[in-house]
């Protein structure tokens, strides 16, 4: 039995004592095949019992949730928590290949894609070995806070984390989730839409140009999958980050402006597809998303201006943070650090940075790294890397995780050579 006809069953349950009380002033929604919840609640009116409006608020809220949801709902679920304090793992990937085929055909992208990206099989083998290998995935916002020391200087602090017997915690972070246009010839889906479901759903086009809606092309989708499936791999349903440049817009939707094309015409469209990528945001906030600035331009912020860093930034915070909301998050493009450096120095443009909100500062490196910087109230971290380079060729730093000699996409990819020794 789907959503749906349990709610209308549901609704004729629960609303049918109350009409024949004479409560149920709007009958009207009982009859109707498909009513949502708000409708249902609704019907209720003000007039309903208390305890009868607590129990439709209950089934509501339980009907509204994912599997994972509901999962972490139950504490007999999971059991008891227990403290962690070490090491938190922090991966990150690019969009994956859908259609390997148009990435690996011999054109000008496809050493870059081979390198930085994965497909989809490969990235079906890393989840699964995550999770098979213990890691559960949290929330990036909750592992460092801010607070205030003795002298009232404020500093960020490192959480202990409350986890399930024998999990070990892991972030993932998924950078450029902006559909660019070069990705949409290239087997990649070209954004994401909400289902008659009201899940996400990826849209694109497969190599014979027939469109395909699909949950099993997306790295987005196929991770809410993934955790609907296996709950105790999402701490309390934590997902990804999602980092998001704007110079293409976001999420597949061109919500960016162009210097230019001023032209109505532009602007019309552009207003149209931030009212359509509106209702996606708030679908993945909803299931356990979260958003963190890679720049608007794709910026090496290791040797730009100050000047430059402060337009880049401004221009995010008009066009992206104004859709997704404010993020304590950076992710270095390029995994170009601020300044230059930002290990043993804190620099003008990343004084800048912190003093716009910025809090915690994600490069990448060959291990989990963090460190809880001194002089200013922030966490500079890296992030290790699954690609075609890893995959190829750092198979023994990447073994806590998963064997690159099982995830390798052996039929697809180029022939570059790997090391697997
Ligand atoms: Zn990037």
């Amino acid at each position: 039995m789907n959503k749906r006809m349990i709610c209308a069953l549901l609704a004729v349950c629960l609303l049918l004592p109350l009409a024949l009380a004479g409560c149920g002033k709007k009958k009207k929604s009982v009859k109707e095949d498909t009513p949502d919840p708000v409708i249902i609640k609704e019907a209720a009116g003000p007039k309903a019992p208390v305890e009868v409006q607590e129990a439709l608020d209950e089934k509501i809220k339980e009907l509204s949730m994912t599997p994972v949801q509901k999962y972490w709902d139950d504490p007999a679920n999971y059991g008891e928590l227990v403290p962690y304090d070490g090491i938190v793992e922090h991966i990150f990937f690019h969009p994956v290949i859908a259609y390997p085929e148009l990435a690996f055909d011999g054109d000008y992208k496809e050493a870059g894609i081979d390198d930085w990206m994965v497909t989809v099989s490969e990235y079906n083998k890393i989840l699964q070995s995550l999770y098979d290998n213990g890691y559960i995935m949290v929330d990036m916002n909750d592992v460092w806070t801010e607070t205030t020391d003795d002298s009232g200087k404020a500093v960020m602090v490192r959480n202990t984390l409350m986890l399930p017997e024998g999990k070990k915690p892991i972030i993932i972070s998924y950078d450029d989730v902006n559909y660019y246009a070069y990705m949409l010839e290239n087997g990649f889906t070209y954004k994401l839409i909400i289902g008659d479901d009201g899940n996400l759903w990826s849209w694109g086009l497969d190599p014979q140009g027939n469109e395909v809606v699909s949950q099993d092309l997306d790295a987005i989708t196929i991770m809410d999958k993934f955790v609907n499936e296996h709950p105790d791999f999402s701490l309390f349903g934590a997902k990804g980050c999602l980092c998001l440049t704007g110079y293409e817009g976001i999420l597949g939707y061109r919500t960016h402006t162009d210097k230019e094309n001023t032209s109505a015409e532009f602007e019309a469209n552009r207003q149209k597809e931030i009212e359509a990528v509106k209702p996606i945001v708030e679908r993945l906030k909803e299931t356990g998303w979260y958003f963190g600035c890679h720049s608007w331009s794709h910026l090496n912020l290791a040797n730009a201006s100050y000047e430059r860093v402060v337009a880049d930034n401004e221009r995010w915070q008009n066009e992206v943070a104004s859709l997704v909301g404010a993020t304590k998050l950076y992710f270095y493009p390029f995994g170009g650090r601020l300044d230059g450096n930002d290990v043993t120095q804190t620099g003008p443009c990343f004084k800048y940075m912190q003093e716009q909100g910025f809090r915690v500062f994600a490069s990448v490196g060959i291990e989990s790294y963090s460190k809880i910087k001194g002089d200013i109230c922030a966490v500079i971290c890296d992030r290790l890397h699954p690609d075609g380079t890893t995959l190829r060729w750092s198979r023994s730093r990447y073994l806590q995780f998963y064997d690159a000699a099982d995830v390798f996409d052996y039929d697809v990819r180029p022939d570059f050579g790997y090391d697997f020794s």
